[in-house]
């Protein structure tokens, strides 16, 4: 089963897949992953597209980064778990870059679908969790000095994004939860569809 977590920065895909994870990892084969990185070829892709000095990459070099990040990461490491039986955990995938790159930077959703279809072999996750922080968003998203290339991106950016996930929760292909409540909820709301799917 192929699982990814999506929602904006902040919104606590990281500690709620260590959670799932944890929780998981005795009774069932499975891996913890992440995007961008996942793999050595990965992060060094990753590197490149967070590290602070690169002002000048354009958009398009950006979402073409993470679609290479990404081929990496499903050939030499999601495919093979998969195809071994091992449940994959992947905190984003191709929903952030339709977020990021498509609406944040604003090269739209048809062409980022269309390089990530070649860049996954058109492998599709069986569970997206979408973390829907609402409205709230801005407040959650610790403004770091020094962060990533990324995370220093305007106001403007981010803002785009997070209307752009408010947009993309309304699609019933994923399942929505609520990341404004507790940890502990949030928690067992994913549980329960991982449960019921792991179960199948
Ligand atoms: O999820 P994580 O914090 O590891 O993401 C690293 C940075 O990359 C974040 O600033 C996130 O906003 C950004 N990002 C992006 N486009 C993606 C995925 C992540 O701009 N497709």
């Amino acid at each position: 089963i192929f699982v990814t977590f999506e929602g904006p920065d902040g919104s606590g895909k990281s500690t709620i897949a260590e959670m799932v994870y944890e929780n998981l990892k005795d009774q069932y084969s499975i891996i913890r992953t992440r995007e961008p990185g996942g793999t050595e070829i990965s992060e060094k892709i990753r590197d490149l597209i967070l590290d602070t000095a690169n002002v000048e990459m354009t958009s398009r070099t950006e979402a073409l980064l993470y679609a290479a990040s990404r081929a990496q990461h499903v050939e030499e490491k999601i495919v093979p778990a998969l195809e071994s039986g091992v449940t994959v955990l992947c905190e984003r995938f191709v929903l952030s870059s339709i977020a990021y790159q498509g609406y944040g930077r604003g090269l739209g959703e048809e062409s980022i679908v269309m390089i990530n279809e070649f860049a996954t072999g058109g492998i599709k996750p069986d569970i997206v969790f979408l973390f829907d922080v609402g409205d709230n968003a801005s407040e959650n998203r610790k403004i770091k000095l020094g962060g990533d290339r990324l995370e220093t991106s305007g106001d403007l950016f981010h803002s785009r994004v997070r209307s752009a996930y408010e947009e993309l929760s309304k699609r019933d292909k994923f399942y929505v939860i609520d990341a404004t409540k507790s940890i502990e909820e949030v928690f067992n709301s994913c549980m329960e569809v991982l449960k019921a799917k792991l179960e199948e």
